[in-house]
Order: structure tokens, then sequence, then C-alpha cells
């Protein structure tokens, strides 16, 4: 069979995200807030055995690089385990592991044994009364577990914030001083339309574009143009006097945004989701369930690619119907 690297848009995939929980710890206001979750059923959750035969297909058939999510990766039991039979699958080049940090100051130096590569860890803030504010958790913990994954030895550890006007304005210097004093790449998300809370205002969004701007009157942004610090579609920059490196995931302002997608999500309920601002999802756990070979497999993994749209629809009055922490970020 021939390796389905281009869908339709000459677009090359290779990178599967796997969220293996849709469960959390903290209740970020934009992901997960408190009184507004829904948890899905355990035996609705793939099996560790049925996410490894998923990625075995997937990587026979071209994907490369690989990173587990949630919900909270860290916190589903025997996680350790199973990213390290993940690690030895063979054609996959990279894993790496989305995160709220909570939990590295335990895991960082089994999951680097066990074969992780790079960490995306969610900081943002580090004034504890912001962190709390937006996350309900506790930032020290996170602080510990990134000085636990700098000790381990990480490739890559990128810190990600996500832009709250009014929330975590003040704390931008801060976390790139933080960044910087600790050698991390930090990138800012836009805020997405993915959950249904009060959060996700216009007057709360708050633009690369603008932040950008704000930067560039206390130092110089050089653009990294030929740079790929990672798998994603992140622009990034190299701040001349603070020599730091951060980059946007300009979701929602950078009209190019999905020329760089190369990923599919793979839920933690089992279907494969080419985009992740599109409502389309390919079931791939009840034909597994009912016996589907690893040729079948093969075969949905071949329809969702052919099925990525060109460009997501969050500028188009998206109306969520699953939440973030129930796709896999
Ligand atoms: N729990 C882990 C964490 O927080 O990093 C992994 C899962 S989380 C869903 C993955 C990423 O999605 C995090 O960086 C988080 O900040 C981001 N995220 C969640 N909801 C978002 C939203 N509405 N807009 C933008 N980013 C969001
Ligand atoms: Fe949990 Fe991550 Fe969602 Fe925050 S962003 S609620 S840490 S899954």
């Amino acid at each position: 069979m021939t390796l389905p690297r281009l869908d339709p848009h000459q677009r090359s995939i290779d990178y599967l995200r796997i969220s293996i929980t849709d469960r959390c710890n903290e209740r970020c206001l934009y992901c997960m807030p408190e009184g507004l979750v829904e948890w899905k059923e355990r035996h609705e959750i793939l099996t560790y055995e049925e996410i490894l035969r998923i990625a075995r297909v997937a990587a026979r058939i071209g994907f490369r690089k690989f990173r587990v999510t949630g919900g909270e990766p860290l916190i589903r039991k025997d996680v350790v385990p199973f990213l390290s039979e993940l690690a030895r699958l063979p054609g996959i080049q990279s894993l790496g592991v989305s995160t709220n940090g909570t939990r590295l100051s335990v895991l960082a130096k089994d999951l680097h044994k066990a074969g992780v590569q790079t960490l995306n860890i969610s900081l943002d803030a580090l004034t504890p009364s912001v962190y709390h504010q937006i996350t309900k958790g506790d930032v020290h913990a996170v602080v510990d577990g990134i000085h636990a994954a700098l000790k381990a030895g990480f490739e890559r550890i990128k810190l990600n914030t996500v832009l709250i006007r009014g929330l975590n304005e003040d704390e931008i210097w801060p976390l790139i001083h933080f960044a910087g004093e600790h050698g991390l790449i930090l990138r800012f998300i836009e805020l997405m339309p993915i959950s249904t809370t009060d959060v996700l205002t216009d007057a709360n969004f708050l633009g690369a574009g603008e932040v950008i701007r704000r930067l560039s009157q206390r130092d110089r942004l050089i653009p990294l143009e030929t740079v790929r610090l990672g798998h994603g579609p992140a622009r990034y920059y190299r701040l001349e006097q603070n020599a730091v490196t951060i980059g946007f995931i300009g979701v929602m302002t950078n009209l190019h945004f999905c020329e760089a997608c190369n990923k599919v999500r793979l839920t933690a309920d089992g279907k494969l989701r080419p985009c992740l601002g599109n409502h389309l999802e390919v079931d791939v756990r009840e034909p597994m369930r009912h016996g589907a070979t690893d040729e079948e497999i093969e075969h949905i993994f071949e329809q969702t690619l052919l099925d990525k749209p060109l460009e997501h629809t969050f500028r188009d009055q998206y109306q969520p119907a699953r939440r973030m922490h129930a796709i896999g970020g």
C-alpha cells in the first residue's frame, strides 16, 4: 500500500497526536472549566493495547511523529509503561508528551527513561494567584515539575501559554524571563473557541499581532523564518536583548495557519479527527472492536486524510460540540 503522506491539499501528514484520557487534575477556564465537565465512560476510552495497535498501523503507513496528550495524560494509570511501548514501535522517529506539568516532579525521570524525547508544558502564569485563577491549580507544582524535567535531560522542552486579555497579560514578560533563565522555548497560543465558557469572548481574546507589537516596544524580535522548532505551525522569533526564542500559535489571526498543518488527532474515545477546528471525526474504535483487520484500520486512516479540510472553521461562528480536553490539544 502506498504511504498516504499527502492530503488532497498537498500537505505532508506524518504527525499523530494521541489523547489518552479526557480527564484532568486542573480546570482551565478555556478548556475544562469547573461545573462544565462531562466525562466519557471508561468503556468508551481506548485501552492502551488499542492505542498501541492504532499507532503501529499509523507508523506502518508513514506517520513518524507522535505526541501523547489529553486531558492530562500523566494522570492516567500506567502511563510510563505505555509510553515505553509506544516509543519502541518501529517507524516512530519522535515521541513527545503535552502536559500541565503538575506530575512531572514525580514522573520526569521515568518519562525520559521510557523514551519520551520532548515535552510541551503548559504555563499560563507565574504569579500563583493568576495561575490559580486560570487553572485552579498550584503553580509551584508546575515549576517544580519543570525543574525535574530540565534535570531529566529531554531533547527539547517548550512552555505553552494561552493568551487571555485581562488575565495573564502582565505575566508575559515574567514568563519570557523565566524561559530565558532556563533555556526554554516559550510559545503563546491564541485562545480558540473550543469551550463554551465566558472566557472565550472577543473582550478576552488577545491576538498574537498585538503581543508582538507590545514586545517590540521593549526588545527587537528577529523572525526565525527558516527555523522549524518542532512539528507544528508556530511562527518563531528571537528576542535580541533577552536572548529567548518565542513562538506564536496564531490559530485565529494567522490566515496561513493551516497551510503548514501536518497532523491528525486520535481522541481518547477512538475517533480520528483530521482538524481540530472542524467537527469531522472518523470512528476507529468500533470497527476495531468488531474485528477490523490492520488493513481496514489503514483504510480508515486513508479516508481521514482524504477528508482533511483545507482550513479550520474557528472563524466561522464555530460551535464547539466536543471540548478541547475531549479531543486532545
Ligand atoms: N493537559 C495538558 C496541557 O494542559 O498541556 C495537555 C492537554 S491541553 C488540552 C493541550 C494544550 O491545549 C494546552 O497547551 C492548553 O493550554 C491548550 N488549550 C486548551 N484549550 C484551549 C483553548 N480553548 N484555546 C487555546 N488553547 C487551548
Ligand atoms: Fe487540563 Fe490541559 Fe485542559 Fe488545562 S488545558 S484543563 S491542564 S487538559
